[in-house]
């Protein structure tokens, strides 16, 4: 053939200037665009072979070779595909875009629109000049009679196409990197880009860097290797999910994820219609590491990586999650404000949920005790769920479950079936057991109960659930006291009233504490001296002013009066010892001694003291043991 110089056709001398400018923040997808390319050519063979077009040789080697060379600065992608004849280069090369180049200009502008227009375009092929100053094509097409042919161009509008040498059939294309690619002369990143992207690929790829010195045993003798692929050609979430074994899916995701802790759970998503889709999502192991839920779901076009947490596609909650979606179906090159507006998208997305709703839901139900062990790790995510989704919220309000004080797992009505004597419709509900140790006792010692909700998430979460259920009243452990509590009082009515302002008076004296809220109660356990009670809303208002001032806003004008109330047990000892004192001059050092005490006990156990009022109560309880000697 004649050599053949050219422009090629398209309108505009910009394209190149335009793909090395815009496109390139994500200059590594060359890679991806070229093995795709490479994976197609021999896809496209393979088809010609099945459908008795092409007879392919016996032990046709269908693999994508990539040569890396950092000395004469080239990396080369060889594949037995299809190949190209001249008049194909012209065609699908050349006529660059040719079908929408008016368009194309138009978009170019918008930088968002970058990723799209690779693929939209059909330019992946050009995007080798974001690394490259040349690039050079040796192809030999499948047909018969074809004639080898070189093109070559470097970034200008210009090529060159001229008679070939390659002998065997397929493509390698040459390039020659750029400043601007350097890095991927590195054999050790161009080894993580390519995993990056095709490590699903469904051709084997294998990287060579030839100016790697081979190894050497002992005796100088070179050490043969046998070569192993960078990609896993046929990924678990590809076979039926009857035909996949646990250990399967626990390599599989050891592997993806590089996450040596075992999952949880899995669930195989495969679906035909009204879309293709199939994939593995996996519920991780959280343990103690509560804040640090963050997952990882790789979306996959066809075994070509497109991107990480796609949140159009993967609803967010879904994001705390690891897995693995393939939908063909989706454009390879995703471009975020496509997705948004398309709704395909939230077809795939909702029924992610809804397989995701359902897994649950037939776990809890063939194997609670199961369900209940994976609770521990599951609940934040559920909970967000739940939240964020108001489709999911109604898949898994059933099967929400409360973890109590007494070790239990409860749903809802279970709970409240349970306690409905002592409380109705109302949830008590501790948020540290430490701290809140002497009201769990007080609990656990009447027979009563209450949950645990100490996630960050659970007090939005109880918000919801009173949203949702609006006869139900979540209340913190010492929010209240309830009847079952309290014993029989030896006290009348008037002379509680009296007892009540008399105690009031004396601690407010001695803590020196005019707002001070003083409540007198026969409760059943003795040994209990004082406990500080805050109504369940002043309560929510003081954390919610606490958050808010974390979050570095001015709360001076929220600071409210605190709303707490110093419950006495007049059936306690030492509460005696001071309702028979009060009034007595000579014992005043020691009820002010005890008044302090007790408040401080009292306060411990509802919230940490503050620095001051500590190292009071430590000073003080010194002086009540001096007192022994
Ligand atoms: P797209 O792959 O989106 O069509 P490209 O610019 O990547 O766009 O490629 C344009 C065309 O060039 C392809 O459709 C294909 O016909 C041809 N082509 C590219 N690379 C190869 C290859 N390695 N082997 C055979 N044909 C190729």
């Amino acid at each position: 053939m004649n050599t053949e110089k050219g422009n090629l056709s398209i309108h505009s001398e910009n394209i190149f200037p335009i793909i090395k400018k815009w496109l390139y923040s994500d200059h590594d997808i060359f890679i991806r665009e070229l093995i795709s390319n490479a994976s197609d050519a021999m896809t496209k063979l393979r088809k010609l072979d099945a459908m008795g077009e092409y007879s392919l040789e016996e032990e046709a080697n269908f693999t994508v070779e990539i040569l890396v060379d950092d000395k004469a600065k080239t990396i080369t992608i060889k594949d037995t595909g299809i190949g190209m004849t001249d008049e194909e280069v012209k065609k699908y090369i050349n006529q660059i875009a040719f079908s929408g180049a008016e368009d194309f200009l138009n978009m170019y502008k918008d930088k968002d629109n970058a990723e799209q227009i690779i693929g939209h375009f059909g330019l992946g092929f050009y995007s080798s000049f974001m690394v490259a100053e040349t690039v050079e094509i040796h192809s030999l097409s499948y047909k018969d009679g074809a004639e080898p042919i070189h093109w070559s161009c470097d970034g200008g509008t210009e090529f060159e196409l001229e008679a070939g040498t390659k002998t065997e059939r397929g493509t390698d294309i040459i390039l020659h990197i750029s400043d601007d690619g350097k890095e991927f002369l590195n054999s050790w990143t161009l080894r993580t880009t390519i995993e990056k992207y095709c490590s699903f690929m469904p051709f084997e790829i294998f990287l060579t860097n030839v100016n790697e010195k081979p190894e050497k045993d002992e005796e100088g003798n070179i050490i043969v290797k046998e070569p192993s692929p960078l990609n896993n050609t046929t990924p678990l979430y590809l076979k039926k999910a009857s035909e996949c074994t646990p250990e399967e899916y626990k390599e599989f995701y050891r592997k993806t994820f590089n996450d040596f802790k075992e999952p949880l759970f899995w669930i195989h998503l495969n679906m035909d219609y009204p879309f293709r889709l199939k994939g593995i999502l996996y519920f991780p192991r959280l343990g103690k590491e509560f804040d640090n839920m963050e997952g990882q779901i790789k979306l996959y076009n066809s075994q070509v990586f497109i991107a990480d947490n796609i949140k159009e596609v993967i609803p967010e909650f879904l994001l705390l999650l690891k897995g693995v979606i393939d939908c063909p179906d989706l454009p390879l090159n995703v471009s975020r404000s496509f997705l948004q507006n398309d709704g395909f998208v939230k077809k795939i997305s909702d029924y992610i949920t809804k397989k995701v709703a359902d897994k649950l839901k037939s776990l809890f139900k063939k194997d609670r005790e199961a369900f209940e062990g994976y609770w521990g790790d599951i609940h934040p995510f559920i909970k967000f769920g739940a939240l964020k989704d108001e489709k999911f919220f109604d898949k898994t309000k059933d099967i929400l479950l409360f973890k109590s004080i007494n070790g239990k797992y409860e749903t809802l009505p279970e709970y409240l079936d349970a306690n409905h004597k002592n409380h109705e419709n109302k949830v008590y509900y501790v948020t540290d057991e430490v701290i809140q140790a002497q009201y769990v006792n007080m609990f656990k010692s009447h027979d009563m109960d209450a949950i645990l909700m100490n996630h960050s998430i659970d007090q939005p979460f109880i918000s919801h659930m009173e949203m949702k259920n609006q006869d139900v009243k979540f209340a913190r452990i010492d929010a209240d006291l309830t009847d079952t509590l309290k014993g029989e009082s030896s006290h009348s009515e008037e002379d509680l009233k009296t007892l009540t302002e008399g105690l009031e008076k004396t601690f407010k004296k001695a803590l020196n504490n005019e707002n001070l809220k003083v409540q007198v109660e026969t409760l059943k356990s003795e040994d209990i001296s004082a406990i500080i009670l805050l109504a369940e809303e002043s309560r929510r208002m003081q954390d919610m002013t606490k958050m808010y001032g974390m979050m570095g806003m001015d709360m001076g004008a929220m600071n409210m009066p605190t709303d707490e109330t110093l419950v006495l047990n007049s059936s306690n000892t030492l509460v005696k010892f001071i309702i028979d004192h009060k009034d007595d001059e000579a014992k005043e050092s020691d009820v002010k001694l005890f008044c302090e005490q007790l408040y401080d006990l009292a306060m411990i156990s509802h919230k940490p003291l503050d620095p001051n009022n500590m190292t009071a109560f430590i000073n003080r309880s010194n002086k009540i043991l001096e007192k022994l000697i």
